[in-house]
């Protein structure tokens, strides 16, 4: 096995696997690093969760040559139901009137990890280490060394720059010194996959509730992923409810607009907390994904605003690498990538932020105020349109891969 790479990737999620995939033509040494095997059924970012993909990762994913295996699985989110529960305010998006075929796409998480690790190992500028987990970080002014334990040995592996995502909980983080700034949300999200006998297929309903927020995100044939956001104070109740019972009552909360609800799959819980690590880079090391910005799935934007700070990423070491003497390492490449996304990445953050705490409130004066700018809002064509836009993540200065170029194109 090689010990010297030009970048370790420490984190073979969704996340740390796309960038790696972006730079598998690029000429760099690559070594992923996942500590979980990778035979995993118990690999937690790649369960049973739909992932809706916005229109900017689409065309990420498919720059790298990965979407053209998740299409034919991937369902099309042609509409959007958003509804307040008990209350007046609804808004309806549809694709259709924004002159464009889907908003998004549903992929299976693992569907999507079984296509991102597939290009990967492909790669013979990659070696992709598993399972490795990485114990200890040390830098110099020359570059970083990593100790891995991978199971039974241990062994160390040096490089220029290491792109820590290694998820929510990052221990690169700390390594790194570097600080985040935690708010607990108190919620738990539940997810599983249920079908209704619904004949509208492609619409994607979100439903605020005085629980949280109720997502279906459709999967085809009438089966759709449900994430429940609960308080954690009744959480550890929802999860123990007989499968009978559970859709009985996510029936209660999403109403009869979806049909009669049938339980497909077991649930599973995740805890809901915003995560920012800020700065998110120190001397050759950068937070990407989850461990640089985790956030409340509310608005299913968290792997679409990493995949396009991986797409910027990977811009700036692609362009620069003919430069002789480039580092990747240096401190003016991640100042360079920070400078780039901070705009994006405070909006989102920001968005998904300011919906929780508006919608899971039981105010009068908020509950009024929210469902009177849905009501104006739905009427509103330029701004569903401009909303719609962010959504997709295709507003403002993005990333080349975003705007439609190819990687051989950078
Ligand atoms: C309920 C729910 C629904 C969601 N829905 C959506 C959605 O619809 N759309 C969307 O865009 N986003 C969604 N998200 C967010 C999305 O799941 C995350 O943004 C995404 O999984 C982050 O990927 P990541 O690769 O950064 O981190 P992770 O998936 O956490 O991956 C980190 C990886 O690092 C590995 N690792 C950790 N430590 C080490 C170490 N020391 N050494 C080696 N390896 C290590 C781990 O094993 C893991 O494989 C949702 C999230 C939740 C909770």
């Amino acid at each position: 096995m090689k010990n010297e790479f030009d970048i370790a990737i420490v984190g073979g999620g969704p996340v740390g696997a796309s960038l790696a995939c972006c730079l598998a033509t690029s000429g760099y040494r690559i070594a992923v690093l996942e500590k979980v095997p990778v035979n995993a059924d118990q690999q937690p970012s790649y369960d049973d969760r739909g992932l809706a993909l916005s229109l900017s990762s689409c065309r990420i994913l498919k720059a790298i040559g990965v979407w053209q295996d998740l299409e034919t699985g991937s369902v099309p989110i042609k509409k959007i139901h958003i509804s307040d529960r008990g209350n007046f305010g609804i808004v309806r998006l549809n694709a259709h009137d924004l002159g464009i075929d889907a908003m998004g796409y549903v992929v299976i998480a693992r569907t999507l990890g079984r296509a991102l690790l597939n290009k990967l190992v492909a790669s013979s500028d990659i070696e992709f280490i598993n399972p490795a987990e990485v114990i200890s970080l040390h830098r110099d002014h020359s570059g970083v060394s990593l100790s891995i334990d991978n199971g039974n040995t241990k062994q160390d592996i040096t490089c220029k720059l290491v792109v820590a995502a290694d998820g929510s909980q990052s221990r690169l983080r700390d390594m790194a010194s570097l600080n985040a700034e935690i708010k607990d949300y108190h919620q738990t999200a539940i997810v599983s996959n249920i079908t209704a006998d619904i004949s509208d297929k492609f619409t994607a309903f979100e439903r605020f509730t005085s629980q949280g927020p109720l997502a279906l995100l459709p999967l085809g044939n009438s089966d759709f992923v449900s994430v429940f956001c609960v308080s954690n104070n009744n959480f550890q109740r929802y999860m123990e409810l007989r499968d009978d019972i559970y859709i009985d009552q996510l029936q209660e909360v999403a109403g009869k607009r979806i049909g009669n609800m049938k339980m497909l799959g077991s649930r599973y819980a995740y805890p809901l907390k915003l995560v920012r690590t800020s700065p998110s880079f120190s001397d050759r090391v950068v937070m990407l994904g989850n461990s640089a910005h985790s956030i409340h799935p509310n608005g299913a934007q968290g792997f679409n605003l990493g995949l396009r700070d991986t797409a910027c990423l990977a811009e700036i070491l692609i362009k620069n690498r003919g430069y002789p003497e480039f580092d990747p390492g240096a401190k003016s490449n991640l100042e360079a990538y920070q400078a780039f996304r901070e705009h994006d990445q405070d909006r989102v953050i920001g968005f998904s932020d300011g919906l929780t705490g508006l919608f899971y409130s039981h105010s009068m004066v908020k509950t009024v105020f929210r469902n009177s700018a849905m009501t104006l809002f739905n009427l509103m064509p330029d701004m569903k349109k401009k909303f719609v836009m962010m959504a997709m993540g295709l507003d403002g200065r993005q990333p080349s891969l975003v705007r439609g170029l190819q990687l051989e194109q950078l």
